[in-house]
């Protein structure tokens, strides 16, 4: 991609500047922080070690024998040749040297651009060997304030550039990126923005962010507790609302926010993070809060009052509102379900007058049973009964439906049109072909006119005014 914009181009003059490498202290951190370190055993029973650092076997102390007889979760012993705090592992047959990947972030001012640095680490350890590692600056992404103001849609007060080495076509994880390209401008993508396993924790940031409340707290910790470097930059830039909760250092809440919530949430949940921001108000379960707020809106209660948005006790509050919340849909479930009923028995009288002598129909052939259904609760039976939606047919004035039984089973409903009772469906149990398929439609067919006889002969005038009501 070539360089167009002034952006574009001073991000390449900048990154032609700046070799890919990094400072000694940088990625002696990187490859401390971003990787676990290992002393070995090769039995539970064991007490030698192989560090896996200097490759070096040493012995270690009763008491720690002991701890490692219970072989407890995590276990961390210091070589003595090294001097490296390592965790043990147990392996019996490791042999083969084992390589890792890992990615650092350092962030750095260039040229008035914030730049977010994006280093790939490697580790490669063999048990009695030395450990190697090594890194790659694979990704830098750069970004400028555009005016300085607020607002809250993405990209409106900010630019980003990217320039990364290339990738190789494969899912796009971190060690994708191929080290013997050089780097240069991308088109932006997801691939160049993951989750770093680490922050360098000595930052150089731009003063508008510094100014928006950014701090290496923020996204300086361990990934899992802390906010990825481009997501707080981006959020400081745009949204006064996250400016609040840095400056306030509610990283906490941040966090959750960030996690969960995009921008336009967080607007719309902001009069309950100011009332917990003031009253500096201790969130240990959001989820939790979370789900009680929406239950405060859903019972229209007031979202304004510390007593719904701060309470002392959380789980009492969630778990009263949400057994009135359910107490309340049961009552709307059930006053539905009546005015349903009510709504489909009042077309009784009406169907009654639609289908008249229709209703009194009845054929017996040998063990076969043929009526027809005559009324909302016998509709609703037969469907029950024979798993399909026949109750939806309820109500339709040109469908006339039967029930078959044979020995007092149910064996087939049939659906014939009104106009001329031609057998438009019939359907054994959950819409299947019945048994003695043929044999039904060939006796219905032969009763066509016996049902022309039997219709009412105001059926069609009756129904469309019926319709018009
Ligand atoms: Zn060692």
């Amino acid at each position: 991609m070539k360089a167009r914009t002034s952006f574009e181009k001073m991000a390449e003059a900048a990154s032609q500047r700046n070799r890919p490498s990094i400072s000694d202290a940088q990625f002696r951190w990187g490859c401390e922080h971003c990787f676990e370190h290992n002393a070995l055993m090769r039995r539970r029973s064991d007490c030698e070690f192989i560090c896996m650092e200097c490759g070096e076997k040493f012995a270690y102390t009763e008491t720690a024998v002991s701890e490692l007889a219970a072989v407890v979760i995590e276990i961390f012993v210091t070589c003595p040749h090294c001097g490296r705090k390592l965790k043990v592992v147990v392996s019996p047959n490791r042999k083969n040297a084992i390589s890792h990947v890992s990615s650092m972030q350092i962030l750095a001012v260039w040229d008035g651009m914030q730049v977010v640095r994006t280093i790939h680490l490697f580790q490669r350890t063999k048990p009695g060997e030395r450990a190697m590692y090594h890194y790659s600056e694979v990704i830098r992404r750069f970004v400028i304030p555009v005016d300085g103001k607020h607002s809250d849609k993405r990209n409106a007060n900010h630019k980003e550039v990217v320039m990364a080495r290339s990738r190789t076509v494969c899912h796009g994880y971190s060690d994708v990126f191929r080290t013997d390209t050089p780097i240069t401008l991308k088109e932006d993508g997801e691939y160049y923005d993951f989750e770093p396993m680490c922050v360098y924790p000595r930052m150089s940031v731009l003063s508008i962010l510094t100014r928006n409340g950014f701090s290496s707290k923020l996204c300086g910790e361990w990934r899992n507790k802390s906010i990825r470097p481009t997501t707080a930059i981006r959020r400081l830039l745009e949204s006064p609302h996250y400016e609040t909760i840095a400056k306030t250092k509610r990283y906490d809440l941040w966090y959750h926010l960030g996690e969960v919530f995009g921008m336009e949430e967080v607007t719309m949940i902001w009069p309950q993070i100011r009332l917990v921001l003031r009253h500096e108000y201790r969130i240990k379960d959001y989820g939790m809060w979370q789900d009680t707020l929406d239950m405060v809106r859903e019972l229209e209660l007031d979202t304004h009052s510390p007593k719904y948005i701060l309470p002392d006790n959380l789980k009492a509050l969630h778990d009263e509102l949400a057994h009135r919340l359910d107490v309340i849909r049961k009552r709307e479930e059930e006053e539905k379900r009546r005015a349903r009923i009510r709504a489909q028995k009042e077309w009784e009288s009406t169907y009654q007058k639609v289908f008249g002598g229709l209703l009194e129909y009845h054929l017996e052939v040998g063990d076969l049973d043929i009526q027809p259904l005559h009324n909302y609760d016998e509709f609703c039976d037969e469907g029950d009964a024979m798993h399909h939606c026949v109750e939806t047919y309820w109500k339709r004035k040109d469908s006339y439906i039967l029930s078959v039984k044979s020995n007092g089973k149910r064996l087939a409903t049939v659906e014939l049109s009104m106009s001329d009772f031609h057998i438009r469906q019939c359907r054994g149990k959950c819409n299947n072909r019945p048994a003695r398929y043929d044999e039904i439609c060939g006796l219905l067919r032969a009763q066509q006119a016996n049902f022309m006889k039997l219709k009412p002969q105001l059926q069609r005038k009756k129904g469309v005014k019926h319709e018009s009501v």
